[in-house]
């Protein structure tokens, strides 16, 4: 409550969200005065676009990094940071996914270059200051300021290609950086709110995204979200949930938004006594029933069609058994504290994916 008090300090990027959105980005790079960028991502299904951008920013790019790997690898890395000294980058723009815009931010700890993102997923990483780098099948984040981006463009048309699967796993990824936000303790109000629209909106656009991938309003509803969703993300300090995703996704590779849409309905439910007023909201955002937003996510997940568990995601048992152990000795940061015992029924939960009661 207010009579708690509390610190506010929202950092943001200048936020350019509208249908042809990408259309601006000649604009948009020289507002930040770039003249040397070095352009990373569109691969696969974003060739297309983002040789239209490439032709756009004409005599601007200085370079392409267009293979993109999941989760940063350390050598990726370092030879983006090569590249961009190479080229003499004063900026980068980078073009995907949170796999783009993590490479983007990977150069732009090493060398404090601005970084401007045009986001085609909703994991809401351009809205942080959270960077993530792999090495020997261990992740490693952190946050600073530098790789956080300065302009983001939201062109929901850059959104109507992506994969049912992918729009499902991504809209769920989104929901746990709200679900997260909304149970941190030092959240002020300002991002709790964020947390609590930004969850009902995706909630609200996620399963027409899904089931008609090119219905326009339920696109923007859903990408209204993950931009909430990722400025929550990028305010607020996560628990158990993204801790548990970071381990998995750092030691199995585990896909990253399908691991949190698999996780997060069992995280939820592992603080829901902790957390029951924090949660209030949530849950009426979700139009959740008596098992609250835990079961209303995993009703959500079962609609949309994401994988169920870890066990479907292909982890052993004995791998979630050894992941538990890594989470339980962790320090996290969480409603509810992290033993050992609680990180391994919150594993278990995980891996054998049954609705939360
Ligand atoms: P991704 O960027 O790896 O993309 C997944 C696949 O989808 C890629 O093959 C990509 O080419 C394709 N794709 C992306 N957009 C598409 C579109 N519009 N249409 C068709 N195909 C498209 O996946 P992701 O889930 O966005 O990002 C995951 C990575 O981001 C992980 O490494 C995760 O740790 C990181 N992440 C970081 C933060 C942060 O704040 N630092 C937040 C969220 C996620």
């Amino acid at each position: 409550t207010a009579a708690d008090g509390f610190v506010h300090d929202l950092p943001g990027a200048r936020v350019v969200f509208a249908a042809g959105a990408r259309h601006r980005l000649p604009e948009e790079t020289a507002r930040l005065g770039l003249r040397r960028v070095l352009f990373v991502g569109g691969d696969g299904p974003l060739r297309r676009t983002a040789g239209e951008l490439v032709a756009a920013l004409g005599g601007t790019v200085a370079a392409r990094i267009d293979e993109v790997v999941q989760h940063v690898p350390a050598a990726e890395a370092a030879a983006a940071v090569r590249t961009a000294r190479r080229c003499g980058a004063d900026g980068l723009v980078a073009l995907g996914g949170g796999s783009a815009t993590g490479l983007a931010k990977a150069v732009a700890l090493e060398m404090g270059l601005p970084v401007l993102a045009v986001p085609t997923t909703y994991a809401g990483s351009e809205m942080t200051d959270i960077w993530g780098r792999t090495d020997d099948h261990a992740k490693t984040t952190g946050r600073d300021p530098r790789v956080r981006p300065r302009t983001v463009i939201y062109d929901v048309e850059l959104t109507l290609g992506m994969p049912a699967a992918l729009t499902a796993a991504s809209g769920l990824n989104a929901l746990a950086h709200c679900a997260e936000a909304a149970y941190d303790p030092a959240a002020g109000p300002v991002v709790r709110l964020l947390a609590v629209e930004g969850a009902r909106a995706l909630a609200a656009g996620l399963p027409d995204a899904v089931a008609r991938g090119r219905d326009l309003a339920a696109r923007a509803e859903t990408l209204y979200g993950a931009w909430l969703a990722g400025t929550a993300l990028g305010a607020a300090r996560m628990g158990v949930h993204h801790s548990l995703c970071h381990l998995l996704g750092g030691a199995f590779a585990l896909p990253h938004a399908e691991t949190h849409a698999v996780v997060l309905p069992h995280a939820i439910a592992f603080n829901r006594q902790a957390a029951r007023a924090a949660l209030a909201p949530l849950d009426r955002a979700l139009g959740a029933g008596p098992g609250g937003s835990a079961a209303a996510l995993w009703d959500l997940g079962r609609r949309v069609g994401v994988p169920r568990s870890l066990a479907e995601l292909g982890l052993s048992r004995e791998d979630a058994l050894r992941t538990a152990e890594a989470l339980g000795a962790r320090a996290v940061t969480n409603p509810r504290p992290v033993g050992p015992g609680d990180a391994r029924e919150l594993v278990l939960a995980a891996y054998h994916g049954l609705r939360p009661a």
